[in-house]
């Protein structure tokens, strides 16, 4: 599951830089191609301007007869040296001379100067042009000052259907990239996968190991504590009721690292069967009202008059309950705590809320977090290796339910509980 997660983000980001290299490959291509049309038409119209110029001077002819109007689609205009008079026009006849002539600030200024204009017409339908400039000299003096347009729209629209195919082409560039991406990810993390396997076999193993000993240790502390017929010096039986003490605790941590590591080789059984959840719940309170008593907190339990039946592991929710209520005691100094139990929009929500010393915002994030403790010291004294919540979470997924935490402002926390009443199995 852990890995799994790993191995998306992986793909997620591989194919990420991988669709960015196509995305800017793709808009390379275009900018290159776009240059390339553009410088060449611009000296095409160089030369075109200067073949025209000679041509009238030679010929007297006017510049681009209309033949050549259908085939390159260029327009004429010459204006005489030094004075607005129009010698030749062909722009006015172009469905487009209007927004021509409306940027006539934008036509070039200088001889042989090339640049390109882009306009919209009345159908909002995009246009480009390029306009070249030049003198027609008759001798030396200028006889007319020559423009030329070429319409290089279709271009643009062309240009356009083989983006589209270079999009798609490049869609499947990235779908590809993904499914490399995955195997790449999937290679990548395999020695981490194995690594983190042995890990958990070592501390499966490792706990098991321990358990014996340790119960057997736990035991034989018990027993001595209980043989009365011996007589111990104070500090000899002050050293075994802490001995004893520190077995429960080591007994505690192994349980839970068990349990964690079961989980995570994917091996823990989680039987289903059908919970009378009020009665677990009373049940469990009832074990732990103790606990609250010997603190001065009052235990509250609020259960609806309804039976709530749930698929579920019995003595694992019982675990569950255990962590939240034994925590709400264990972090709470005075007041109330209230464990609550409501059937809601085919849900079972389960509230353990406390008056005690709450969670900052900053730790809320990371108390499920394995050996996540907010206060080291305080929690040590109270027994906890940050090992209760990462548990509980566990259990709760187990049950396709979800668990999340308010720290109140008035002080405490409450831990809400969602498990689904009808489980998909
Ligand atoms: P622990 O065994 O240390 O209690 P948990 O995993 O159960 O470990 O909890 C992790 C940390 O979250 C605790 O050390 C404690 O700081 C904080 N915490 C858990 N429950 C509560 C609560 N009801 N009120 C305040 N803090 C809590």
């Amino acid at each position: 599951m852990m890995f799994d997660k790993l191995r998306l983000k992986l793909t997620i980001i591989y194919t990420g830089i991988f669709s960015l290299l196509v995305v800017m490959i793709v808009t390379g291509c275009i900018i290159l191609l776009g240059h390339s049309v553009l410088t060449h038409e611009k000296q095409q119209m160089r030369d075109l301007i200067i073949h025209e110029g000679e041509e009238y001077v030679e010929s007297g002819e006017l510049p681009v007869s209309n033949h050549s109007i259908e085939v390159g689609r260029e327009l004429a205009y010459m204006l005489k040296p030094g004075s607005d008079e129009v010698l030749h026009d062909q722009v006015s006849g172009s469905p487009v001379a209007q927004q021509l002539f409306a940027l006539r600030d934008k036509w070039p200024n200088q001889d042989r100067k090339v640049k390109w204009l882009t306009l919209r017409d009345a159908n909002d339908r995009l246009w480009i042009y390029i306009v070249g400039r030049d003198q027609i000299m008759d001798g030396t003096a200028s006889a007319a000052t020559l423009y030329m347009f070429k319409d290089l729209s279709d271009y643009y629209y062309e240009e356009q259907g083989e983006v589209v195919w270079l999009v798609l082409m490049s869609l499947f560039f990235i779908c590809c990239g993904a499914g490399i991406g995955y195997y790449l990810a999937g290679r990548s993390i395999k020695p981490i996968r194995e690594m983190f396997k042995r890990q958990r076999e070592f501390v499966a193993d490792a706990s098991h190991e321990l358990r014996t000993p340790l119960t057997v240790m736990g035991i034989a502390a018990e027993g001595m504590e209980g043989d009365t017929d011996s007589k111990f010096s104070e500090f000899t039986a002050d050293t075994l009721k802490t001995m004893r003490m520190e077995i429960k605790r080591m007994n505690n941590l192994v349980a839970a690292l068990l349990s964690l590591a079961r989980n995570d080789a994917g091996v823990a059984e989680v039987r289903l069967e059908q919970v009378n959840f009020n009665v677990l719940l009373e049940q469990t309170a009832g074990t732990l009202s103790i606990l609250a008593q010997q603190k001065g907190l009052k235990l509250e339990l609020q259960l609806p008059p309804e039976r709530l039946i749930i698929w579920g592991n019995r003595l694992r929710l019982e675990q569950l309950l255990t962590i939240l209520i034994d925590n709400a005691i264990k972090y709470s100094l005075s007041g109330t705590v209230t464990v609550s139990a409501l059937r809601h929009n085919q849900q079972l929500v389960i509230r353990v809320d406390d008056e005690g010393i709450g969670i900052d915002a900053a730790d809320i994030e990371r108390i499920f977090e394995r050996f996540y403790r907010v206060d080291k010291a305080r929690t040590r004294a109270e027994g906890g290796f940050g090992l209760g919540l990462p548990i509980a979470k566990i259990i709760v997924e187990q049950h396709q339910g979800t668990i999340e935490v308010e720290s109140k402002k008035a002080g405490g926390s409450c831990f809400i509980v969602k498990l689904p009443l009808t489980m998909q199995r």
